[in-house]
């Protein structure tokens, strides 16, 4: 028998769910949900946070498009250093693959904004209209004043929280003090009020309205994370061999003697799963991973007195093999997830030294081209410049100008710049160099700029030197 991959039967698996019926999750506690709401917990208050936190004199993550400064605590990124928002990107992507092929959506069940919203605008609804028999109840209500009520104050803080959030995500583009006051006298920009609308509206329908359609129907990663999976790949797995054959029966009965698997048929891990699909029906594209069902069936367990684990953490193969636990671990060194981890150390590794050994230093030359050469009143061969300096440290710097190259070639008049903390200085310079001393045209010169208090930090840049 060939086996498919995951991916290949996830493909051939159409939603079993049907898009137009709303769910309405039912709460559950338990070990996983506390896992949940401790990730709602821990990157909300990063999100909500960090944008409010000093650095500096500054806010300390911001990334300014207006001054075209990245600011990350001690780190000043300037549009020069691109590459390391590139290598960035990268690290994020070889880390989300190698979780993927180990963990599968783990990130989708805890940590992504669609799900967290999802849950806490869940926790608003369940608070304001009751748990999922009273929301089913409420809908299907003909309109009263109670209903429009409980509707309007849930709507009210929705759009609150929303909006607080698209404030939150502008002010990490926009100091958001300045954000903040802008907004109590008017003094907001467009563009700002703008994207606070567009990414508070959206946070509104997504977490609000579309919540599991966004899982099942919009969201890439959702769509492609599968290609990453293999059957050794931790997922959310309901135990057949072992629940099936499913039916009711009464409390403490054994299921050998009647014939039944564990499963009593209660549907409780259905009613609470987010996506509103049946994990019974195996590996689901619409499946976050979310461990609802798990927290749910362990309830049902412990109250037959069964085994805890009938829906588990585990893999295809493990499932069907019957693998303990020391197997799955040992299966998670695989080749494809240690690729992933070389590439991502090796990465990180390099770009961490790069970034430690960085010197706080750019330079840009330009040559004025109008007048390539002229002589000066000793005689000598002069050649202007224009030297562009970025101090990417945030105090204040003095730099030495020196230019090397040719015989007697030397700065005139003034050899010193100040450049101010995160600033730019931009130098007009007269370059000087004995005639005859070499012949006509173009020759390699080379500027040397070099920190007053720290001759460590030092930075070189060739030129062009014109003689007639
Ligand atoms: S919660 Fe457990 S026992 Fe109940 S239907 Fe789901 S798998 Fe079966
Ligand atoms: S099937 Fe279980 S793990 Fe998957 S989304 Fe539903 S509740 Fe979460």
């Amino acid at each position: 028998m060939v086996k498919q991959s995951s991916a290949q039967r996830i493909i051939e698996i159409k939603p079993v769910s049907d898009p137009n019926v709303k769910v309405y999750p039912r709460t559950i506690r338990g070990l996983f949900n506390s896992w949940r709401v401790a990730f709602v917990w821990l990157t909300q208050i990063v999100f909500y946070g960090l944008c409010w936190l000093p650095w500096n004199g500054r806010q300390a993550v911001l990334f300014d498009l207006e001054q075209r400064r990245f600011y990350l605590f001690d780190l000043v990124l300037w549009p020069q250093d691109t590459i390391y928002l590139t290598i960035l990107l990268l690290i994020s992507a070889l880390a989300l693959f190698l979780f993927t092929a180990v963990a599968g959506r783990l990130w989708c069940g805890y940590s992504c904004p669609q799900t967290v919203y999802t849950e806490i605008f869940l926790w608003v609804e369940r608070w304001i209209e009751g748990d999922r028999p009273q929301r089913i109840k409420l809908d299907a209500a003909p309109n009263s004043g109670k209903k429009v009520a409980k509707k309007t104050l849930k709507h009210g803080i929705w759009l609150a929280i929303s909006l607080w959030t698209g404030l939150t995500f502008v002010g990490y583009f926009t100091p958001i003090r300045d954000l903040l006051s802008g907004l109590s006298n008017a003094g907001t920009g467009a563009w700002e009020i703008f994207w606070i609308l567009f990414y508070g509206g959206a946070t509104y329908g997504m977490a609000g309205f579309l919540r599991e359609h966004m899982c099942k129907y919009i969201c890439p990663y959702a769509q492609f994370q599968f290609v990453m999976f293999d059957r050794d790949t931790l997922i959310v797995a309901y135990d057949a061999q072992r629940g099936e054959t499913r039916g009711s029966r009464p409390k403490n009965t054994d299921p050998r003697a009647t014939g039944l698997g564990d499963c009593i048929d209660c549907s409780i891990c259905v009613q609470v799963c987010p996506t509103g699909i049946d994990i019974r029906d195996g590996l689901q594209l619409e499946c976050i991973g979310c461990a609802a069902c798990i927290d749910a069936c362990d309830q049902v367990m412990d109250k037959m007195n069964y085994p805890r684990g009938l829906i588990r953490y585990s893999t295809e193969n493990a499932v069907e093999q019957g693998f303990a636990r020391q197997e799955i671990v040992r299966r998670t060194f695989r080749l494809r997830p240690m690729l992933y981890l070389a590439a991502l150390l090796i990465i990180s590794g390099a770009s961490a030294w790069s970034i430690a050994t960085r010197i706080p230093l750019k330079i840009g030359i330009e040559k004025e081209r109008a007048v390539l050469y002229r002589e000066g009143d000793n005689g000598a061969i002069e050649n202007s410049f224009r030297m562009h300096l970025t101090n990417a440290s945030e105090q204040a710097r003095h730099f030495r100008i020196e230019v090397s190259g040719l015989p007697g070639i030397r700065v005139l008049g003034n050899d010193l710049a100040n450049v101010p903390a995160a600033g730019m200085q931009e130098i007009a310079l007269t370059i000087q160099a004995e005639p005859g001393s070499i012949g006509s045209g173009s020759h390699p010169i080379l500027f040397r700029v070099i920190d007053a208090a720290d001759p460590a930090i030092q930075i070189e840049q060739k030129a062009s030197f014109w003689m007639p």
